[in-house]
C-alpha cells in the first residue's frame, strides 16, 4: 500500500476545519519532483517545462512550479488568464489550442505567448484575430504536427491518424512558408502524441521524429528553429507494480537524438520544451473522502461522500487509482468492495471489486494520484458541488487554495 504524507490523526485535524471530501496536494513532493525533472534535462540550456494548466488549474500550484521556471501550457481563455495572474506572460506561455475561438488568439497575442497553430486554416484565423498589419518579426511561432501513421497509437489519445489534433506534413511545410512570407522569423515545432505513457522509448522516438522534421524544414524553407516541444503525456504509475517514467533515460535518449540529428545538421542550441501535466502534480494530489454508507446486496458497496464529479478518471476511462484507508493500513481483515459515489450513474465507482480493509462508516478513504486531471475535470451534474483544494506545506501546515462550492454558487447562474 502507498505511504501517504499524512496519517489519520492529521486528517482528523484537517477535516475538523475543512470537511471531506477535499483534494490535498503535497507541496514538498511537487517541489522535489520539479527539481528532479529540471536536473534531468540540464544538458539542454534552454530546456523548459510549460505546465499543462488544464491538469491542475490552481494559481497556487502554478506559482509553486514557477519557482523552477516552469511556464504555462494554455489552451483556453481561462487558462491564459490564470497564467497572466501568476505572472507567466510572454514566452512563458505556450498557447496550444485546437478549434480555437478568435478571442483566444487575440488574448494569447496580447500576452505575447508562443502561438502554436493546430491547423493550416488557423493561420488565416490568427490573421483575422490580430489584424492584417500584425508584426510577426519578433514573435515565436509554432505548428503542431500530427505524424499520422508514422507513429503508433497510445491508449488515451489513440492513433494519431484518428486524432483531431495537428497538421499533416504537407500542411506543416505550407504553414511555415506562409508564416515566413508574412515576416515571421522565429520558429518552433510541436507535437503531442502520448498520454500517460510509461515507455521512455516512445518519448525518445517522438523527439527523433521532430528533430528529423526540423532538419528538413530548415533545408527546404531556409528557416531556423529555436525550440522543439515534444509535448506532455509522460505517465505515472497508477497501478501497483508499474514503474515511474525514467526521466534520466528519456533525457539521455533525447540528447543522443539531438546530437545525431540536429547538431549533425548544424542546428545547434535548439531548446527542448515539454508541456507535461500529469507527471508534475498527479502523484502528489489525493482525494480525501469518508465512508457514509456500507451496503450489502449482490455485492458489497462502500459509499463515499465523494463522487465521480470529484474525480472522473475511473468512470471515464476505467482508470485504476490506488485507495488507502488511513488507520487501517495494516489491517489483516479485508473484504471486496465496489467503492461508489452518489451520482445516479452506475459508472460512479472509484474502484470495482477491490480488496480493502474492512470498512466502517466514518472511515477515511484516500484516493491516490488525483493531483492531475482530478479536481480539474470536476463538474456539477446531479447538483454535486466541487470540493475544496488544500495544500500541505513542507512544514506540515495546511492552507486552503480553493474553497468548496456552496449551493449559492450552484444557483448563482439561474433565473429564479
Ligand atoms: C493535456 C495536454 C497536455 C498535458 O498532458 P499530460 O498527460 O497531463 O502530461 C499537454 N499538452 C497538450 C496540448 C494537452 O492537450
Amino acid at each position: 500500500m502507498r505511504t501517504l504524507p499524512f496519517d489519520k490523526s492529521k486528517l482528523d485535524e484537517i477535516a475538523a476545519k475543512w470537511p471531506t471530501p477535499f483534494h490535498i496536494y503535497d507541496a514538498k513532493a511537487i517541489r522535489e519532483n520539479a527539481k528532479r525533472m529540471k536536473k534531468a534535462f540540464s544538458w539542454n540550456k534552454g530546456w523548459r517545462e510549460f505546465f499543462a494548466v488544464k491538469a491542475a488549474p490552481n494559481p497556487h500550484l502554478m506559482t509553486l512550479l514557477k519557482e523552477f521556471g516552469f511556464g504555462s501550457d494554455c489552451s483556453s481563455m481561462a487558462e491564459l488568464v490564470l497564467a497572466e495572474k501568476v505572472g507567466n506572460t510572454g514566452e512563458a506561455i505556450m498557447f496550444t489550442s485546437n478549434d480555437t475561438p478568435l478571442a483566444e488568439f487575440r488574448k494569447a497575442w496580447e500576452l505575447g505567448a508562443i502561438i502554436n497553430l493546430d491547423d493550416i486554416t488557423h493561420w488565416d484565423a490568427l490573421l483575422e484575430a490580430v489584424g492584417p498589419d500584425a508584426d510577426f518579426s519578433g514573435r515565436l511561432m509554432c505548428c503542431r504536427y500530427n505524424p499520422g501513421p508514422l507513429k503508433g497509437g497510445n491508449a488515451i489519445i489513440g492513433k494519431p491518424e484518428e486524432a483531431k489534433y495537428g497538421m499533416t506534413r504537407e500542411q506543416l511545410f505550407d504553414c511555415y512558408a506562409k508564416m515566413k512570407a508574412a515576416g515571421a522569423r522565429r520558429f518552433g515545432l510541436h507535437t503531442m502524441v502520448a498520454s500517460n505513457e510509461l515507455d521512455p522509448e516512445y518519448i525518445i522516438d517522438t523527439a527523433r521524429l521532430l528533430f528529423s522534421l526540423v532538419v528538413e524544414l530548415r533545408e527546404k524553407l531556409g528557416i531556423e528553429f529555436e525550440f522543439v516541444n515534444i509535448g506532455g503525456g509522460i505517465g505515472i504509475p497508477y497501478k501497483p507494480g508499474q514503474e515511474a517514467m525514467d526521466l534520466e533515460k528519456v533525457s539521455k535518449g533525447v540528447r543522443q537524438a539531438n546530437d545525431e540529428i540536429l547538431a549533425a545538421a548544424g542546428a545547434r542550441g535548439v531548446k527542448l520544451f515539454m508541456e507535461c501535466g500529469r507527471c508534475i502534480t498527479g502523484p502528489y494530489g489525493y482525494l480525501v473522502s469518508r465512508v457514509i454508507h456500507i451496503k450489502n446486496t449482490y455485492r458489497l458497496y462502500a459509499g463515499l461522500d465523494a463522487c465521480m464529479s470529484n474525480l472522473m478518471r475511473p468512470a471515464m476511462y476505467g482508470a485504476y487509482h490506488e485507495i488507502v484507508v488511513p488507520g487501517k493500513e495494516n489491517s489483516a481483515e479485508t473484504s471486496v468492495y465496489d467503492v461508489t459515489g452518489s451520482l445516479c450513474e452506475n459508472n460512479d465507482k472509484f474502484a470495482i471489486q477491490r480488496v480493502l480493509p474492512v470498512l466502517e462508516r466514518g472511515d477515511y478513504v484516500v484516493i491516490c494520484d488525483a493531483g492531475a486531471h482530478g479536481h480539474a475535470m470536476g463538474f456539477q451534474y446531479n447538483g454535486k458541488l466541487r470540493s475544496a483544494e488544500l495544500l500541505l506545506e513542507a512544514d506540515g501546515s495546511v492552507r486552503q487554495i480553493r474553497r468548496a462550492e456552496t449551493l449559492d454558487d450552484y444557483f448563482s447562474t439561474l433565473e429564479f
